[in-house]
């Protein structure tokens, strides 16, 4: 309303008033002043004495008091006065909510006062949570009007809201990112690179939320019910309280929410990235269009708390070590997936002493060596790790469960239980034609390459397939194809993806087929190959034919099954990934008989429990449910540290020796493979004594270990010379041919290796021979060492052997002076042992390759003037050992070839190390170095095959070695 002045000017038109002479109003106005003074006086008097009356009444008093307490409170909490202000702010805006619409104005205000992020700001928060629906439309509506400009993302975000429109998180171009390995989802964090403060990407976060429609039956939770009595559908696998943070989140509570989802939790920021929350959480969200983002805000809350406090993040509250302590037994945990990780973290969270043994040198299991940087950052699982070892966890690297030590053997040196979470890391080939071909490769082998040993960089030594400019072709619909192929577009290839049913059927997350796409990955469905053929000249694959397929009757799996339709196309590629899934490695499983496995080789347990067929021994994950996901995984993990936890049966001086046991044997563990004698041999050939006690204790004839030199080097297998198990150490000959071993071998006295795992493979299977048998050995070279440990096991059996030791020229020769080794072998055996030297230039010895006296031998023994050959064991260069096998095979005598193939990891994970061999019924075959040897019978080795393989990183060996300056 307007007020007009006394001085207005008169409207135009109206009647004006005449003077007034006698200035009539002024006394009228007088008079009346002069009355109210007389009759207020009147008033203030009775007001005064109504004052005295009830100045001592108790009502007054109380109210005095009142007054009293509230000056005193404003004094000390001045907060206190914030508050009343707020609740009266909030009484305004409620007002206004009222309206239609809000306007422009307010609604502005209202943003800046939640930008403010102060307690008004959460208050008007945890006010917009609560409204109904309907005001919260209005307000989403408001900021899309008025709003938008200043924030793109809320344009047209009305439409729909809340169940079919959202902001999304920030996810980086397909142009750009398909160039990089940074993270291509950069959630809501990911507004801050645009622009957009701290405190504005929290109100993103906060305005998904607001989409929640707060359900009853948390469906995103527990899941919905199956009928049948099996696992509920959707939900989250560990438990975290969704519905419950989703309130903390919508009244402002981001630290609180944090805190609820840790409790059940420790990888938030992990599996609320890998997470397949369109089957779990998401999948049963009853926005069902679209999803509220679960697996988004998961990770926001550890991010943000990342991103806004770097130092404090990983500040748990001090504790007391639980070695430290020993109130409660030891525990072993088997594999640093998430499965063992989440084990770890909640056991130790109760006071148990924990050590994790991880068959890497790298721990995370499939999060560190498959999934990539772009899709999960490293440093995160990194985060996980530190965050166990602050409860008091420890970790032992490079050590194999079922090789390093058995399960007994860990509940010897003090565990009182364990847990398996070995995941299922064996990959599935397709045993096609031309599988054997160079270019052909598992996902594991490349992903392991690129993620784990950093083989795309420079400076790292491992090796990769050139993939630039290259056709990669990429099999399988999983996400690992995903992983695959999207790598490989990183490094420059022209990737196709081949799938055999139809796009609907991919197993993969919804997000990561979408992703790869748009990177410009190519999809061909309803195709598979029957064969690759190669280039004969190089062994590498240059096409691929496909069958066409078509989907027939539903599977066991209950998806149409993919029926050959005669069609076959065929395909140019220059690499070809093979991603079908994987099973469980067989290694814990071999090592220990009373360990139940499925026919799929998954480990059994007990029916509603996560504990196996052997007392005190729990496993989950990958291990026990096949390729599965990280979040089943952990929940696994985490309902096994459950079943662990619990009364156990010990005195507290039991306990205080358990915990002294299994902490020496974990720092035994730990302890560095470091070098403690250092002997030339010869020209460019070095023996190393190298401490590694638990290897030493364990290791058999014929096995070898997996060596990491140095932390940007490359794994090699090395076989195992000789071992002290009393000393603790064991002895590995090098020559330094390729650039890791010429590196190798400047090592010193005093230096230690990264890491040695072992020992592998299966040991050699000794027979023993007849008195006028003789057990053959040829070695070439640096193959002698691996013949040793070997033929003294026969000779100490009591069998009779034949060493045929060659050597390029006498320069190289070693271990024959009478006081080393073979020298000492003759003295101690010198009936039984007969040694024939053979040189390459006759400078020693019998001139000429090792099969000149082998095959005196044989026909000695044919033409019968000579012993039996019982068997021949062949070690050295792969030309001699072929050499030695087509040689032995007329004669009929049983071959056996050790072979050190290449390799990435040397437990079966990769399959680098395939062996090419034909089977009895003449179809080619893939053995595995690693598993299935390092022994093979040489004679059903396809070496024409097989030797090109060593071959395949030439040019990039010869590179590492111009480097090297070698
Ligand atoms: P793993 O992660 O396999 O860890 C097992 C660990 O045990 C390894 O570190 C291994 O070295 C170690 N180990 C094995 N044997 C021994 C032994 N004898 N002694 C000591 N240590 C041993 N799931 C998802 O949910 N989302 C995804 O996006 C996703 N992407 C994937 C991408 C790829 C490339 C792959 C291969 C898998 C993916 N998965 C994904 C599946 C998921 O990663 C696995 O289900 C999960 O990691 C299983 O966890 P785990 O702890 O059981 O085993």
């Amino acid at each position: 309303m307007s007020h007009q002045s006394v001085d207005q000017a008169p409207t135009p038109g109206a009647n004006p008033k005449p003077p007034d002479p006698y200035q009539r109003a002024d006394l009228e106005r007088y008079y009346r002043a002069n009355q109210a003074v007389a009759s207020n006086r009147d008033r203030l008097r009775d007001a005064q004495d109504e004052i005295q009356a009830l100045e001592h009444s108790e009502a007054v008093e109380v109210f005095q008091k009142q007054i009293d307490l509230l000056q005193k409170r404003l004094v000390t909490d001045p907060q206190y006065f914030n508050q009343l202000f707020i609740s009266e702010g909030i009484d305004a805006i409620a007002w206004e909510f009222r309206k239609d619409e809000l306007d422009p104005d307010f609604t502005h205000r209202l943003w800046e006062l939640l930008l403010r992020g102060d307690d008004m700001s959460t208050l008007l928060m945890r006010f917009l949570w609560t409204i109904p629906l309907k005001s919260k439309r209005k307000f989403i509506r408001a900021i899309d009007a008025h709003l938008s400009d200043r924030y793109p993302m809320f344009k047209g975000l009305a439409v729909g809201w809340p169940g079919e429109n959202n902001i999304p998180p920030y996810i980086r171009p397909p142009e750009e990112r398909a160039r990089d390995f940074d993270l291509v989802n950069q959630g809501y964090l990911g507004y801050l690179g645009l622009g957009y403060g701290f405190r504005e990407v929290e109100l993103f976060v906060w305005l998904e939320v607001l989409r929640d429609k707060q359900c009853d039956d948390r469906p995103c939770e527990i899941g919905l019910l199956v009928m049948d009595g099996g696992e509920n559908k959707g939900g989250c696998p560990v438990k975290i309280h969704i519905p419950e943070l989703l309130h903390l989140m919508g009244e402002g509570k981001f630290r609180q929410a944090l805190e609820l989802i840790q409790e059940s939790n420790p990888l938030p920021n992990v599996t609320g990235r890998v997470c397949p929350q369109e089957i779990q959480c998401q999948g049963v969200c009853t926005h069902n269009q679209r999803p509220i983002e679960i697996g988004q805000l998961e990770w926001y809350l550890p991010q943000s708390q990342k991103a806004l406090n770097p130092d404090k993040y990983l500040q748990l509250a001090p504790t007391i070590s639980p070695w430290a302590n020993a109130e409660r037994p030891p525990i072993a945990v088997v594999g640093s997936g998430p499965a063992g990780l989440i084990n770890a973290y909640l056991l130790s969270k109760e006071g148990y002493p924990v050590t994790v043994f991880e068959a890497f040198h790298e721990l995370g299991g499939v999060l560190r060596y498959g999934i990539p940087e772009f899709r999960l950052p490293n440093e995160l699982i990194d985060d996980v790790v530190k965050k166990v070892e602050q409860l008091g966890g420890k970790f032992v690297r490079n050590f194999i469960v079922g090789k390093t030590a058995t399960l007994e053997a860990l509940k010897r040196a003090g565990f009182w239980k364990i847990f398996i979470g070995t995941g299922a890391g064996l990959p599935r080939f397709m045993n096609v034609p031309g599988e054997h071909l160079l270019g052909i490769l598992s996902a594991n082998e490349f992903l392991t390459r690129v993620n784990l040993m950093q083989a795309h960089k420079e400076e790292y030594e491992t090796p990769l397939p050139t993939t630039a400019g290259k056709q990669v072709m990429v099999i399988g619909g999983g996400n690992t194809a995903m992983d695959a192929a999207r790598t490989a577009r990183r490094l420059g290839g022209e990737v196709t993806i081949v799938y055999r049913r139809t796009q609907a059927e991919m197993p993969v997350r919804v997000e990561e087929l979408h992703h790869a796409l748009e990177e410009g990955i190519q999809l061909k469905v309803l195709r598979a190959p029957q064969e690759f053929v190669g280039d004969h000249k190089t062994q590498f694959v240059t096409r691929a034919l496909l069958d066409v397929m078509e989907l027939g009757e539903p599977d066991a799996s209950g998806r149409r099954r993919p029926v050959a339709t005669g069609t076959v196309e065929e395909m140019p590629v220059d690499l070809v990934i093979m991603a079908l899934g994987n099973t469980s490695n067989p290694i814990v499983k071999d090592a220990e008989p009373e360990l139940k496995t499925s026919k799929w080789g998954t480990i059994e347990i007990r029916s509603g429990t996560q504990e196996t067929s052997v007392d005190d021994v729990y496993t989950g994950g990958d291990a026990a449910r096949g390729g599965s996901t990280a979040i089943k995984a952990a929940g696994d993990g985490q309902e096994a540290a459950r079943e662990i936890m619990g009364a156990n049966p010990f005195s507290p001086s039991e306990l205080k020796s358990l915990v002294e046991h299994a902490e020496r044997y974990t720092e035994t563990g730990q302890a560095l493979p470091r070098i403690v004698d250092k002997i030339e041999l010869a020209e460019g050939i070095v023996e190393f004594v190298v401490y590694s006690p638990l290897v030493a204790k364990t290791a058999k004839a014929g096995q070898f270990v997996r060596v990491l030199a140095w932390e940007k080097g490359e794994l090699i297998p090395l076989t195992l010379a000789d071992w002290d198990a009393a000393a603790g150490t064991i002895d590995l000959v090098i020559q330094g041919l390729g650039s890791s071993t010429i590196v190798m071998n400047k090592m010193q006295v005093g230096d230690a290796f990264t890491g040695i795992a072992g020992p592998l493979g299966l040991p050699s299977q000794l027979h023993r021979y007849a008195a006028d048998e003789t057990v053959v050995f040829t070695a070439g070279g640096v193959g002698l060492p691996p013949v040793y440990p070997i033929m003294r096991e026969h000779l100490r059996m009591g069998n009779q052997v034949t060493l045929i030791a060659g050597f390029r020229t006498q320069a190289l020769m070693f271990w024959a002076e009478p006081d080393a080794r073979i020298g000492q072998l003759q003295a101690e055996f010198p009936d039984r042992l007969e040694v024939i030297y053979a040189t390459n230039d006759g400078s020693f010895g019998v001139e000429g390759f090792v099969t000149g006296p082998l095959q005196e031998l044989l026909d000695a023994a044919k033409a019968g003037t000579g012993r039996t050959v019982g068997e021949v064991v062949t070690i050295g260069p792969p030309l001699m050992m072929c050499a030695v096998s087509d040689l032995t095979q007329p004669y009929g005598v049983r071959t056996i070839a050790s072979l050190n193939s290449i390799m990435v990891d040397a437990t079966g994970m990769c399959g680098a190390c395939m062996v090419p061999v034909t089977g009895s019924d003449g179809k080619l075959e893939r053995k595995h170095a690693c598993i299935d040897g390092p022994e093979i019978d040489a004679h059903g080795i396809d070496w024409d095959k097989f030797i090109p393989r060593f071959q395949q990183y030439r040019a990039q060996e010869d590179w590492n070695r111009e480097r090297h300056g070698v």
